[in-house]
């Protein structure tokens, strides 16, 4: 199942190539996954509500068309780093960010390359995702979390990289949050991300610093960013394209438009597979080997597909739900409320005034033509109903910009958090 490839590593330090050549595994999701299922009942029954849940959302909305509107994802990146070399910079992270912003909106200049029977049901997934700007306790935050730790590298199975009693970093609220940890991996594995349903502790992402971005020095084959588009489709519950039975053609990834496959497509940093790779009966178009959930080299992906769209938004509509609602890219301005907050029964909170407090007027307010009672709903046009069709109905969410009001002590660490109602629900005008 685990495709192995040795490989000279273009920016490997020479010592190491006198070892011999390091291994490549691409991902781990599915391995820990698995793992998962075998150690954890609770697990096991989780993932069974999960894919009823995302079953029952696509059949109530899954004809509905892709989502229109756009969702973003607040991302809080943690560099867990021993040597320099691992402490990837900034704008090797923000590379990185682009990728998926490209990806996920199918906006990546290699889209144009995906062969034409493919390319008619590639899909613009309509996520995007950007650097956390308030981080836990209403702080201002870039989003990178650096940790130096003395564990000199990483090896799977294992998610010591997420707690700091174990040289990791401790995660921000995964229910807020896409963590993601950048990490020396030692074992070859370029990452793992974990479905819904997992342990919270441990829920994200972890990359290999040297397959994270598209910039710096990176493995040759996993420096296009793509390690990180695969891992977040399983974050958002997709699995691998050949459906994970080996080489066998009994494996289902649960979507409908991606085809049939036997198994992992090779990663090869020298060359991608040529269309058609005819596989279980597949012709005449073969495998979709350009899609970002198979195990191609990074330059081979071009593509996720409708179905695979439809099913990460079930998942984002079900049980990653929370993370719509998250305030993590609400910018904290720092000194007393703007929006006006009701946080005990006699309210002593003041209104803002908005000629000299910031107003947060745009992304909360959505609207959609079903009320499903989520507490996040899709932008679309407020004027667009349907001839004779139901109502639209307006959702309106209050998140306080600021963190809370005056506290004792000049500094906003210790401020106490106001207490405001969470995301209002159902709020239908
Ligand atoms: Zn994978």
């Amino acid at each position: 199942m685990i495709y192995l490839r040795n490989y000279p590593g273009k920016h490997e330090d020479p010592e190491k190539d006198e070892k011999g050549p390091e291994r490549v595994v691409r991902c781990r999701a599915v391995d820990e996954h698995h793992r998962l299922l075998r150690k954890s009942a609770e697990y096991r029954a989780r993932r069974r509500e999960i894919e009823h849940d995302v079953r029952q959302w696509l059949r109530a909305y899954g004809n509905n068309g892709l989502r229109t509107g756009l969702i973003r994802i607040p991302v809080v990146v943690h560099v867990v780093w021993n040597t320099p070399d691992q402490n990837i910079s900034d704008a090797q992270i923000q590379s990185q960010i682009d990728v998926l912003n490209e990806d996920f909106r199918r906006l990546n200049a290699d889209a144009a390359g995906t062969p034409a029977p493919f390319a008619a049901v590639a899909a613009d997934a309509r996520l995007e995702f950007a650097l956390a700007t308030r981080g836990p306790g209403c702080v201002p935050t870039t989003g990178i979390n650096r940790v130096h730790t003395s564990v000199t590298g990483w090896t799977y199975p294992g998610n010591g990289m997420k707690a700091a009693a174990t040289g990791g970093a401790d995660p921000w609220d995964s229910s807020q949050y896409l963590n993601v940890w950048i990490v020396n991996f030692t074992d070859g594995t370029l990452g793992f991300g974990t479905f819904p349903g997992g342990p919270a502790a441990r829920d994200g992402l972890v990359l290999k610093h040297s397959a994270t971005g598209r910039t710096g020095t990176l493995i040759d084959g996993a420096d296009r960013g793509r390690t990180a588009t695969h891992e977040v489709g399983h974050w958002l519950d997709l699995f691998h394209i050949w459906g994970d039975d080996g080489t066998a053609c009994y494996g289902d990834d649960l979507v409908a438009d991606t085809p049939n496959q036997a198994g992992p497509s090779p990663f090869s940093p020298a060359a991608c597979r040529v269309f058609p790779a005819v596989s279980c009966s597949n012709g005449p178009d073969g495998d979709m080997f350009m899609n970002y959930m198979d195990y191609s080299a990074d330059q081979c992906l071009t593509t996720f597909t409708a179905g695979q769209a439809a099913r990460m938004d079930a998942a984002l509509h079900t049980s990653r739900s929370s993370i719509l609602a998250s305030p993590g890219l609400v910018p904290p301005t720092g000194v007393g409320p703007d929006l006006w907050c009701k946080d005990t029964s006699d309210d002593d909170g003041t209104e803002p005034n908005p000629s000299s407090q910031p107003m947060y007027i745009s992304d909360d307010i959505y609207v959609r033509r079903h009320n499903d009672g989520l507490a996040n709903q899709d932008h679309e046009n407020p004027e667009y109903r349907l001839p004779g069709g139901p109502p639209n109905y307006v959702y309106v969410r209050v998140r306080n910009r600021a963190c809370g009001g005056p506290g004792p002590s000049s500094s906003i660490g210790q401020r106490h958090p106001r207490v405001c109602p969470g995301p209002l629900r159902g709020m239908a005008a």
